[in-house]
């Protein structure tokens, strides 16, 4: 079986290390996992974090926590196989509930009526997850990706990752696993111009942690996704006149929260039934550009905010203010621009999803370039990830389930299924169903446990994954 390192410990991280604890301590063979992360556990969560002071509230219920949806198929061939609902029980002892229990939380959060969490809360019940199922945490920042050689060669063949890390004690030190688990949206520190008036995600987050947050009467919010959402949700509570949110779509959308949304959301099987135009649709209707039910809910009461259509190209000093060029597409291919001047511009456009692929040295790099057959591009990428949530044709293996959306389904980008995430990067590295065993207590898979197929991405059990 494959080792893996995970590259941060957010939701993602521990949802493996729960489920990969869980199958060992039904005496399952589970893989050895090291985690990764300069900020500890849930450190995105929190204040100092970068994308939020900690203090507003979770957008999705915090029930879809690091088991949801309880549906393991990697330990038994069979869905209903009483192995798989053994590792689902021993995955609820690390539930949102069972952390609201332990930490005495738990009827008054039920006599509050079940509200979404404060980030910090959230990172506070990862934390609690990841040391009740022994995560094995290097507390350090990976500043190189790099591949390991072959030990059995002698040839400069790759076998495994080789990472670079900064140790919080200021050492560097290099951890090497068979496959990496990339999480994260990664920094929060882009900024459109470096100009007085224009803050990243971080700069603003950290302005409003310490209370200096400078006075504006006029503020522009560009991006139009759940980063931009938090933002505005921010600084509606401050004294602003007017606020702009700039994006390029025709209004701001609101993210769906209805049953059948959520459906696609927590059950991915669905969603490689569908085709691309239908997934396009879904992603354009409830993912990408769209603001959550409870910060629309918010803005509804709010004068002061306004949505401005359009793409800004540049940022630059007006005698001290912000002026932003803005471009919009208008009928007949026609593009209109203008300024407009700001006293605050928060850049709020989010990272990259390649971020990752600047610590990846020029070996990684020509890999990636290989297995997307040409210029490592997102939709490249997103094209090619199989259902393991590995990249396809990438060695040694790379899982990301960030860019998963488009091809496995949308909930493997966020905190929708990590339940079922942990399943797929699991079966990936190499779990694979036991044969049902003959009687009593679970027994160790037996040699020859039905295979993944990693140079296909399918699963030949399609009791296993059904696609
Ligand atoms: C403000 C905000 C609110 C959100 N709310 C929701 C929500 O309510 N519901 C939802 O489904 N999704 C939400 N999302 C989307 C969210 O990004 C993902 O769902 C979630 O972060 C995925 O968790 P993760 O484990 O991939 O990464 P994260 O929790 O983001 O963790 C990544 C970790 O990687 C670490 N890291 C980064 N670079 C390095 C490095 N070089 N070396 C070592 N460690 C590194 C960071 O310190 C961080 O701890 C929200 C996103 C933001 C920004």
């Amino acid at each position: 079986m494959k080792s893996l390192a995970i590259l941060g410990a957010g939701p993602k991280a521990v949802a493996v290390q729960a489920k990969a604890h869980a199958l060992r301590r039904l005496g399952l063979p589970s893989p050895d996992i090291t985690v990764i992360d300069y900020q500890g556990i849930g450190g995105n969560w929190r204040s100092g974090g970068g994308w939020t002071d900690g203090r507003h509230q979770l957008g999705t219920s915090p029930t879809k926590d690091v088991g949801f949806p309880y549906r393991t198929r990697i330990a038994a061939a069979a869905d209903t196989d009483p192995l798989n609902r053994a590792v689902d029980r021993e995955l609820m002892s690390v539930s949102w509930p069972a952390f609201l229990v332990a930490t005495d939380r738990y009827a008054a959060w039920v006599d509050r009526g079940h509200p979404a969490p404060r980030h910090y809360l959230w990172a506070d019940y990862l934390r609690w997850a990841a040391v009740n199922t022994g995560m094995d945490l290097v507390n350090g920042q990976v500043t190189r990706i790099g591949l390991r050689n072959a030990r059995r060669t002698g040839r400069r063949d790759a076998d495994g990752w080789s990472l670079s890390v900064d140790l919080a004690d200021g050492s560097t030190t290099r951890i090497t696993a068979d496959a990496l688990l990339v999480t994260g949206p990664g920094r929060s520190d882009r900024r459109i111009a470096p100009l007085p008036t224009v803050m990243s995600v971080s700069g603003f987050w950290s302005a409003v942690g310490s209370g200096s947050l400078p006075a504006a009467s006029r503020v522009a919010v560009i991006g139009g996704g759940e980063t931009a959402a938090s933002v505005t949700d921010e600084i509606i509570r401050h004294t602003v006149v007017d606020i702009s949110v700039i994006s390029p779509t025709a209004t701001i959308f609101s993210r769906g929260e209805g049953v059948f949304e959520n459906e696609i959301y927590t059950d991915p099987r669905k969603w490689v039934e569908l085709d691309e135009d239908a997934r396009r649709d879904v992603i354009a209707r409830c993912d990408r550009g769209v603001f959550s039910g409870r910060v629309q809910t918010s803005l509804m009461a709010e004068d002061r905010v306004s949505h401005l259509r359009g793409r800004v190209l540049s940022v630059n000093d007006h005698h001290g203010s912000a002026a932003v060029h803005v471009a919009r597409s208008l009928p007949g291919g026609q593009v209109a621009e203008h300024t407009e001047i700001f006293d605050l511009v928060i850049d709020a456009r989010g990272n990259s999803p390649l971020w990752f692929t600047r610590m990846m040295d020029d070996r990684v790099v020509a890999s990636l370039i290989s297995a997307c057959g040409g210029p490592v591009t997102t939709a490249a990428v997103e094209d090619r990830i199989t259902p393991d949530l590995s990249l396809g044709g990438m060695r040694p293996t790379l899982f990301l389930p960030a860019l998963a959306g488009f091809r496995q389904g949308p909930g493997f980008a966020n905190l929708s299924c990590l339940g079922e995430l942990s399943d797929r990067v699991l079966a990936g590295l190499g779990v694979s169903p036991a044969q049902p065993p003959a009687a009593g207590p679970a027994q160790p898979p037996a040699a020859g446990g039905v295979p993944t197929d990693l140079s296909t991405g399918t699963f030949p059990s399609s009791e296993r994954i059904t696609q």
